[in-house]
């Protein structure tokens, strides 16, 4: 398909993941949307011993690289429990979902989940730097944002 001519083009839809030589593991390997299927362990369903991380994974999230220093931490620890014969106990219970797009030199947008607002209500300093954000915020736009 030909594109029309643009100054500019954001691409809005996600990547299609490269999965299709992984079904000859098994035809259950991956989903309908060629994800695999995995074990909040991150072991492949029905494939002990097989581990996925990453956005090959059905896990249902926004397919993004801060969440696989997560997806290490849990699938590291279950893949020595395997190696050394012992249950996988450590599961994986989601990252938080941030998306932040900076417009400009000196404005953007931000979209976080409650899990992101209950860290950082957690965290004084954090807390602080949103607050302050606020004000500055309000003071720009002259009205309560
Ligand atoms: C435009 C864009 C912007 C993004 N911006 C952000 C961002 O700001 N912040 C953020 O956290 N995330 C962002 N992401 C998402 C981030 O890039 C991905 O979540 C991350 O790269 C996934 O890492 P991965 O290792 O799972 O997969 P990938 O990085 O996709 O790595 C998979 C690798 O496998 C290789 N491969 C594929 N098929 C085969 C095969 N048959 N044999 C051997 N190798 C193969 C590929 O070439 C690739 O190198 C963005 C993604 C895109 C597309």
């Amino acid at each position: 398909m030909a594109l029309p001519t643009a100054n500019l083009i954001v691409v809005t839809f996600g990547p299609r993941p490269n999965t299709a030589w992984i079904a000859s593991l098994g035809a259950d390997v991956l989903d309908e949307r060629g994800l695999m299927r995995v074990e909040p362990t991150f072991e492949v369903v029905d494939h002990p011993g097989v581990f996925a991380i990453g956005d090959i994974t059905d896990c249902n999230e926004q397919k993004q690289a801060q969440k696989y220093p997560v997806h290490v931490a849990v699938a590291a620890p279950n893949i020595v429990s395997y190696l050394e014969g012992r249950p996988l106990t450590k599961p994986y219970k989601g990252s938080m979902e941030i998306i932040l797009i900076p417009i400009g030199k000196n404005r953007g947008v931000a979209y976080y989940d409650e899990s992101f607002t209950a860290f950082v209500a957690s965290n004084d300093s954090l807390r602080g730097l949103l607050c302050d954000m606020r004000t500055r915020t309000s003071r720009i736009y002259g009205k309560d944002q």
